[in-house]
């Protein structure tokens, strides 16, 4: 039986020879840019109607060549330039997105983040992504809104209680934390669940990740984009990337809309849009397919409940949000697309799980939904290497849940492109263990993106 695991508020993460602190009080950088952001600035300028906070980031037009260009201005590629500029000295940089910050996946998730996973390989990459966390609001000087409020994974029979206390237990022997409730105590702590034995699926307990929780997705994209400016990196929006530029096989470089970009290194960090941009590059066999997964958000309550919640019957995950609308999502739309928006079927799926779980919002009117174009990788965990050609790195497969991955991912993105070579979390997530057969299947699905 899995128990109670404090976090301790500092982590010093040792990498290679060198150690990262990625927790405890705010890191003091010597740009002297981080005090920007303040209660005393605030004060100042509210005293002075708001006129005086600077731009968060430049506007700068595109040089003619970098050291490293990154492809995509989304949660993953912004990182990935703030963590090449802030761990490794390299800010000749371009992040060239094709729309505005925010316009992709890192603005459209239902912002969950845990690390609540079975397989090594994913509970050192996403524990690792979690003390990033912990720490992130400081590191950026930029208010992340990160939230534990804990994730609870109802079950629903005994088998899948013995699958999550597994599951737990896992998690704590790789030094995360994991807590196993009884269906009473979850009666107590989330009373709006139905823990009725008439209850159309009964709880029977669930697995408590305390210090999983939400954070504002868009902030953590504006405040990566803040950070990578500050050391120099060019954020450049609605430049699209519409060809590759090659000296042989090699990647030099890319064509966009705002003209050619010379680079040393390429990264590729589009998530929904991988197939398309690595076809540009003549890539077009990758093991990824695109998806549509939706969201929705009702009306705002009054505090209904106070930490993330997902229902084991079905595929259904919410939380309620800072303004009190309940924020919620299920199963991706299962056919190949590139839209950003979903369709009814999926819509009336995840309104009767919602009801099913909660029955007291039936009567809760929604306000919005949207849907977002997702990476779905054939074992549901993602690719981030060198290669696949010469000059280019890749970053790509997030299935759901790339947000709660954007530190580490970006962290680990960075070394590789930095050093050529992975860093140890991310080591085993590269492309050719499809080749070769070693997959990562948490969810145990085999090769079944739409099941990931
Ligand atoms: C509805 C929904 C709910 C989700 N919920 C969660 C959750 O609760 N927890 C979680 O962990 N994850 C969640 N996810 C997944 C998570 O949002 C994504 O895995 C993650 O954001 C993907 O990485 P990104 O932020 O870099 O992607 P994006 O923000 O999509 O960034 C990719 C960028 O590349 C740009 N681009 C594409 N093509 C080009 C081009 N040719 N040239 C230049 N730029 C280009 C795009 O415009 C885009 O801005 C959810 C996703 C959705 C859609």
């Amino acid at each position: 039986m899995v128990g109670n695991l404090k976090a301790e508020g500092a982590y010093v993460v040792y990498i290679g020879m060198r150690s990262v602190r990625v927790g405890g009080p705010a890191l003091c950088r010597a740009d002297g840019n981080m005090a920007e952001y303040s209660a005393f600035a605030l004060l100042r300028n509210a005293l002075s109607g708001n006129r005086d906070w600077k731009q968060a980031w430049r506007k700068p037009e595109p040089k003619p060549s970098y050291d490293v260009i990154v492809i995509g201005g989304g949660g993953h590629g912004l990182a990935t330039a703030y963590y090449l500029a802030a761990e490794h000295g390299i800010s000749n940089v371009a992040v060239l997105e094709r729309g505005w910050l925010g316009s992709g996946n890192i603005g459209r998730n239902t912002t969950i983040v845990r690390s609540n996973y079975l397989l090594p390989q994913s509970t050192r990459f996403y524990e690792f992504s979690m003390k990033l966390w912990e720490n992130l609001s400081h590191e950026l000087n930029y208010n992340v809104m990160f939230s534990q409020r804990g994730i609870l994974n109802l079950a629903h029979s005994p088998a899948q209680a013995d699958d999550y206390i597994r599951r737990g237990n896992a998690m704590r022997l790789s030094g995360g934390d994991a807590e196993w409730l009884s269906a009473e105590e979850i009666g107590r702590k989330v009373p709006g669940v139905d823990v009725s034995g008439s209850a159309r699926f009964p709880v029977v307990g669930g697995l408590l990740q305390p210090r999983a929780g939400t954070a504002r997705h868009d902030a953590v994209a504006w405040g990566y984009a803040r950070g990578a400016d500050r050391r120099g990196v060019d954020i450049i929006e609605n430049c699209e990337v519409t060809g590759f530029l090659r000296d042989g096989d090699r990647i030099v470089g890319v064509t966009t809309t705002r003209g050619e970009i010379r680079a040393a290194k390429t990264a590729v960090a589009v998530a929904g849009s991988t197939g398309r941009v690595m076809k540009l590059a003549g890539v077009d066999k990758l093991p990824i397919e695109s998806h549509v997964l939706q969201a929705f958000v009702t009306e705002s309550l009054k505090p209904f409940v106070d930490m993330v919640v997902t229902w084991g019957a079905g595929h259904l995950y919410m939380s309620q949000s800072d303004k009190g609308g309940l924020v919620f999502g299920g199963n991706i739309d299962g056919y190949n697309s590139y839209a950003q928006r979903g369709n009814l079927p999926i819509v009336e799926e995840v309104m009767s799980e919602m009801v099913a779980m909660f029955p007291s919002v039936a009567r809760v009117r929604l306000l919005r939904s949207w849907g977002g174009v997702m990476d779905m990788s054939m074992d549901g965990s993602p690719i981030i290497t060198t290669g696949p050609l010469p000059g280019m790195y890749l970053n790509c497969g997030w299935c759901y849940g790339g947000f709660k991955a954007t530190p580490a991912s970006g962290f680990s993105f960075a070394w590789t492109i930095a050093r050529d070579e992975p860093h140890q979390i991310n080591a085993p997530y590269t492309l050719d263990r499809f080749h070769r057969g070693v997959i990562i299947d948490e969810k145990g699905q085999g090769a079944t993106p739409r099941l990931h």
